[in-house]
């Protein structure tokens, strides 16, 4: 597989009064060509600094990369001017956030906005470019698209907005696709259909993406691979299938017992782990899971788990994988 993004130790964070805030800590990540990575964590885990970092759009945040690579096409994403990220941002990599309206300017119309994409990013003449915007909101699955391109966001639905999103992300042709937390603000039929229409704009186009999300079940639907956040690090790191059947890190376990009907779980209760994470800036010495863990052992309280591998791209930051790889038994750990 080709490697289109890869972060190698990445931290990045805030300058404060109190000093430097880390909210990612050391993390590396792999994105290969025509991959759905999805970074699955709690709210304050640092998924969401991951992405701004990616665009280099924390510098606008009031934040800044510490240290660490983020190799896209073999070249430091860190080390670009702003100058140079615009056209990256504009072309090779696009993002999409939870909140559509947000997105888009209420006073020009869908078909504008797409339009007005594709004269920046593709240099398409004012005629072509509206022409081409009707082919991509047909293509992102809003019937009627002619009629549609000549109306405002506010006669559109939430769905229907988060497809004009879409649309214009696609409409840079982007090779990788960052989509933050897409579908949170939808309701659940309406979810479904956005992350079906991205699985086949994915197979159609051959893009990448880089899904991030709080929710198991959609990582479970979209992920190629994934990679499990906590208070800045990513914990535990492989395929689907080896995350949902081979879940190693205590905290991926807990992820997956508090899905409903999820076998794991008890018996459809629904588990959540108790504790909140850590505000960064206030980690715990040791692993920073440890105050939250049933597992915590007295090494866990004061030196930092480094990555074990489980197999050959697995890899779990727990002590519990020192000496022995392979999985936690979930049904077991269910039971107690
Ligand atoms: Fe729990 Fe220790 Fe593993 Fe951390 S290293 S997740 S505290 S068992
Ligand atoms: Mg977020």
């Amino acid at each position: 597989a080709q490697k289109l993004l890869e972060i190698r130790k990445l931290t990045a964070g805030f300058a404060t009064e109190k000093g430097l805030l880390k909210a990612t800590d050391g993390i590396s990540l792999t994105v290969n060509k025509g991959q759905t990575v999805c970074i699955v964590g709690e709210s304050g885990s640092g998924k969401s600094v991951t992405s701004l970092a990616i665009m280099r759009l924390i510098d606008y945040a009031g934040g800044m990369i510490l240290e660490g690579s983020i190799d896209f096409h073999g070249q430091d994403l860190g080390k670009k001017t702003q100058e140079e990220m615009r056209g990256i941002r504009g072309n090779q990599i696009a993002m999409i956030f939870q909140d559509p309206m947000s997105s888009l300017n209420p006073v020009f119309t869908i078909g504008e906005q797409i339009a007005e994409s594709l004269r920046l990013h593709q240099n398409k003449k004012d005629a072509e470019a509206l022409k081409l915007a009707v082919d991509l909101i047909r293509l992102v699955g809003i019937p009627a698209p002619e009629i549609r391109a000549k109306q405002y966001p506010h006669e559109l639905s939430g769905g229907m907005c988060q497809r004009v999103v879409i649309a214009i992300a696609l409409a840079c042709n982007p090779e990788l696709l960052i989509a933050d937390e897409p579908t949170t603000a939808l309701d659940v039929t309406v979810q479904a259909q956005i992350l079906d229409l991205l699985r086949k704009l994915q197979s159609e186009l051959g893009m990448s993406i880089l899904l991030i999300t709080h929710d198991m079940g959609v990582a479970a639907e979209m992920a190629d691979r994934i990679a499990v956040m906590y208070a800045g690090a990513i914990v535990e790191e492989g395929g689907v299938e080896e995350i949902f059947d081979h879940p190693s890190h205590p905290y991926t376990v807990g992820l997956l017992q508090s899905i409903p009907g999820f076998e794991g779980g008890r018996g459809g209760e629904l588990y959540t782990i108790s504790g909140t994470i850590p505000p960064i800036g206030q980690l715990p010495a040791g692993c920073r899971f440890h105050p939250r863990c049933p597992h915590a052992m007295d090494i866990c309280r004061s030196e930092e788990p480094p990555d074990f591998m489980i197999t050959g791209d697995h890899r779990t930051a727990c002590w519990l994988f020192k000496d022995k790889p392979g999985s936690a038994d979930t049904s077991r750990e269910a039971k107690r």
